[in-house]
């Protein structure tokens, strides 16, 4: 992690002090998990620890090809954690989650929907991770190992931020969180759980930039709606 990421992360590093009311969800219990669970989190994990564990990763062939290790951004006491699969190039580039164009329409999602929902959130408010921390080569989909691999690390952040619901975006995410293996078109909009954390499934949104995809992206909004009333009314 270099020391400019590391400064914009801590940059994210706030209290916001969120305080919120919420439904409890109907929840499908999780599958059989597809990752291995994680030796146990050290005591007192931090975001920070676990960059430092990371370090200059090279635990599996993804550290090969990548220019930068992509953690994570934002709130780290956000109630709201949106998980992806993995860096995309303009993601290896900067160093940063969710920055090309799929990033963009996230970002543009989350804001508006939570400003027509009559709430006031931000990007930065919440925060946003991946599955597997390097950027596969050709954006293929994370093979198992390197998923089991760089799960732990994942999972070490979800304990750590602890927060109040879980999107996972997309069909790689929606596995490693909740262990069922049915597409992403069965999946979402309903409420899975990760470690008794509620988890949304919704597109990723690399799948809504198809043009052809309409119908998908009004389902999408419509779970981003379900996920943002629980968390924030
Ligand atoms: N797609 C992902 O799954 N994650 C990113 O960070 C960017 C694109």
């Amino acid at each position: 992690m270099d020391a400019e990421l590391l400064r914009q992360y801590l940059e994210f590093y706030q209290d916001l002090g969120i305080k919120t009311l919420y439904r409890q969800p109907v929840v499908i219990p999780a599958a059989t998990i597809a990752m291995d669970l994680p030796p146990l989190a050290p005591a007192n994990d931090t975001l920070l620890k676990i960059i430092e564990d990371i370090g200059d990763c090279h635990r599996c062939r993804l550290a090969e090809g990548r220019n930068k290790i992509v953690f994570g951004v934002g709130n780290p006491e956000s109630p709201l954690v949106f998980v992806g699969e993995g860096p995309g190039a303009d993601e290896d580039a900067q160093g940063i989650p969710f920055v090309g164009r799929a990033g963009q329409l996230l970002t543009q999602m989350i804001e508006n929907t939570a400003k027509k929902e009559g709430m006031q959130l931000l990007r930065k408010d919440i925060y946003i991770c991946n599955v597997v921390k390097c950027r596969p080569p050709e954006n293929r989909n994370p093979e198992p190992d390197e998923m089991e691999i760089c799960g732990q690390f994942l999972h070490r952040q979800l304990l750590a931020i602890r927060p109040k619901v879980i999107c996972a975006l997309g069909g790689i995410a929606a596995r490693a969180l909740t262990g069922h293996k049915e597409g992403v078109t069965k999946m979402r909009g309903k409420w899975f759980q990760w470690r008794e954390i509620p988890v949304m499934v919704t597109y990723h949104p690399s799948y809504l930039l198809r043009q052809y995809n309409q119908e998908a992206k009004r389902e999408a909004w419509e779970d981003l709606k379900k996920v943002l009333h629980y968390v924030y009314d």
